[in-house]
């Protein structure tokens, strides 16, 4: 349960002419719906226009706490109340995107795109082997037999190992993307790499205290 008003000691704080100190609370059910409850409020909890008692709330609805200087969003309650679950939950992802991109990454490079750069050119690098035995006799043939023989295959491995030389730096850029995406969403302490269900288990920010993960129901 969040509870909300104006006096110091409520989960969210909010400040406004006709707040009471102890104004309202969010009641969070089973079914993962928040409810807007007035705790008998002076000036009422109104939802959209109108006053309630008890009413679900979403995040597109407008909150007013006794008057139109008290406006909120569900997000905003939350987040005064230091609960950033929502975004948390969102993170888990972009976590898990970025391992399967990751996996992509290096299975691609090191062993369908050189393998197939390098097939041809070896075959050809036979074929030039072939062709010099066939040739003997003919120094031109054999010239060109030998030549191919040699130079193809090393060509065939030198485009491989160009492709390879491609995929830390494209693995680095999605790095580098993910790790401004990976962070706390109050505070934006990095995650670095660290799995989201590690993070998941800990409940809340060691940094900055913001909750990412709310014991059901509350
Ligand atoms: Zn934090």
């Amino acid at each position: 349960m969040i509870r909300i008003g104006k006096a110091g000691d409520n989960d969210a704080v909010v400040t406004g002419d006709y707040v009471s100190r102890y104004h309202a609370q969010l009641v969070r059910t089973e079914e993962g719906i928040w409810m807007l409850e007035d705790a008998g409020s002076t000036n009422g909890t109104f939802v959209n226009g109108k006053q309630v008692l008890r009413r679900p709330v979403r995040e597109v609805d407008r909150i007013m706490f006794g008057g139109e200087d008290c406006v909120r969003t569900l997000t905003d309650i939350l987040h005064a109340a230091g609960d950033y679950s929502t975004e948390f939950e969102a993170l888990k992802g972009t976590y898990e995107a970025f391992l399967a991109e990751k996996v992509r990454i290096q299975s691609s490079g090191i062993f369908k795109v050189r393998l197939l750069q390098t097939l041809p050119l070896a075959f050809l690098g036979i074929g030039g082997l072939v062709m010099g035995i066939v040739g003997k006799g003919n120094s031109l043939l054999s010239g060109i037999g030998l030549v191919a023989m040699i130079c193809l295959p090393s060509a065939g491995i030198y485009l491989g190992a160009r492709q390879s030389a491609k995929i830390p730096g494209l693995l680095q850029e999605k790095i580098t993307d993910f790790r401004t995406k990976y962070v706390c969403p109050k505070c934006g302490a990095s995650f670095g790499e660290q799995p989201w269900e590690v993070l998941a288990s800990r409940g809340r920010c060691p940094a900055c205290k913001a909750v990412w993960k709310r014991a059901d129901p509350q």
